[in-house]
């Protein structure tokens, strides 16, 4: 057998996001007020996000929190999204363990991005909000908010970095389809991209520089707020849906995972899948473990602090607890510009720091083999991000097969790269390079921290 689907019906959508912060012993710390270092109340927050959000954002007691029906309504456009079981995969590998992976490439906009701007823009739009602004790495969020935008009647301003509007022109094309605008960062148009044009002319921009010329977009125009694409609780809240239509379709398969892996930009798709599975290992005493796949270039989990720091590069958000490389960091141009984000999101943080949860980091070569390898295994051409996950389940694969043992690996596969095929071209012309962050790289942008924990 190649492989095998396991599919669920339009009833099976989730009713509810699974809000792990209610089920965990450690909570996060929280946010504080850079100015006053108190932690932050919801109101400080008003100016940059929709309400319903940020009471998510802030909910620390309820581990279920309802859908509402019109989220539900065009989730269905694409969810449930098929569990498959890897047979070409494991055979290529020639390992005893059972490869699961969920297929969120088949999104109107190829990635698992669209669960929560359908969300956000739902929110948005319920509280009268006319306009939005986010930023957009790789383009994946970027082109996801655009789709949400459009269908909820919502005007958009996309800061994309740099790197990836030069590199990654057809994300632009996607999200000038759906009708939003989309702004190169650094930019002229805002005091934040102006400052650090005028220091590094050729600076070709990073995910935090873009978000902190969305946010200063957004506190500068009428009924406009600002919204993010990973790394906040109510982002990865929103991606539960993954993992609980997991659940749902390994029980189908009549087994349940003894490794979950997902890659790591600021945490969303792997708290999507992860943290429906990890509640067992809290409620149940399950032993599931848990991988986060970060990249080598830019590795927080791995080699950040735990440290309270800004999440965009100019410090116009809260002080977040975090792991962090550090908010001046500009990471290596890796191909996968979704992973190239200085922090974690902060529950993921606090779970790392508590011996929770495990991570990996995966160099850029050995992404782009494991995704060749993956394609040709499973007909699917997979993202430059979601690689990296795939590199970390090769590796689970062969110690199993070293080991002798059957081992249930269960990834998400967060989107497809179809339109990534130019960083495939520079794999394949021998283009790519892995970048070797040294301890000195590191403390540039970690050592300037202030300390507080
Ligand atoms: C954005 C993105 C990621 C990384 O973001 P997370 O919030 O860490 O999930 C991973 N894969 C794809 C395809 C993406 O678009």
């Amino acid at each position: 057998m190649l492989t095998k689907k396991f599919l669920l019906e339009e009833k099976d959508i989730p009713t509810a996001w699974y809000n792990i912060v209610a089920d965990m012993e450690n909570k996060p710390l929280p946010p504080l007020n850079p100015a006053t270092k108190q932690p932050l109340n919801p109101e400080d927050l008003y100016p940059v996000f929709a309400k319903a959000l940020i009471a998510q954002e802030l909910n620390r007691t309820d581990p279920w929190i309802e859908i509402p029906d019109e989220i539900r309504e065009m989730y269905r456009i694409w969810r449930p999204t098929p569990l498959v079981r890897a047979y070409g995969f494991e055979k290529a590998l020639d390992t005893p363990a059972h490869i699961y992976f969920k297929n969120e490439s088949v999104s109107p906009v190829g990635s698992h991005k669209l669960n929560s701007a359908i969300a956000q823009a739902y929110f948005c739009k319920k509280e009268g909000i006319t306009n939005i602004t986010t930023e957009t790495g790789a383009g994946q969020w970027g082109a996801a908010m655009s789709y949400a935008a459009k269908a909820f009647g919502l005007e958009l301003a996309v800061y994309m970095v740099k790197i990836s509007y030069e590199q990654k022109p057809y994300r632009r094309s996607i999200m000038q389809t759906f009708g939003a605008q989309v702004i190169a960062s650094p930019s002229m148009s805002t005091k934040a991209g102006r400052k650090i044009l005028t220091e590094q002319p050729q600076y070709m921009g990073s995910l935090g520089t873009a978000i902190s010329e969305a946010i200063e977009l957004a506190l500068q125009t009428p009924n406009c707020r600002y919204v993010l694409g990973s790394v906040l609780n109510h982002v990865v809240l929103h991606q539960t849906v993954i993992g609980l239509e997991a659940e749902k379709q390994m029980a189908m398969a009549g087994e349940y995972p003894d490794v979950v892996v997902a890659c790591f930009g600021g945490g969303s798709n792997f708290g999507g899948i992860a943290f429906p599975f990890l509640r067992h290992n809290f409620t149940e005493g399950k032993d599931v473990r848990v991988i986060a796949a970060e990249p080598s270039s830019c590795p927080k989990l791995t080699r950040g602090v735990f440290q309270y720091d800004f999440g965009d590069e100019a410090g116009y958000t809260p002080f977040l607890p975090m792991y962090t490389l550090g908010h001046t960091f500009a990471p290596p141009h890796i191909h996968a510009g979704g992973l190239r984000y200085h922090g974690a999101g902060t529950i993921i943080s606090q779970l790392n720091k508590d011996g929770l949860i495990e991570a990996v980091d995966i160099k850029q070569l050995d992404a782009f083999k494991a995704a060749v390898l993956f394609a040709q295994a499973e007909s699917i051409i997979p993202a430059p991000e979601s690689s990296h996950a795939i590199a970390a389940v090769i590796r689970e694969a062969e110690k199993a097969k070293e080991e002798g043992v059957q081992k249930t690996i269960l990834f998400n596969l967060s989107g497809h790269g179809l339109i990534d095929l130019a960083s495939y071209d520079s794999y394949f012309a021998g283009d790519l390079l892995n970048y070797e962050l040294t301890e000195e790289d590191l403390a540039k942008s970690i050592d300037p921290l202030e300390k507080i924990l």
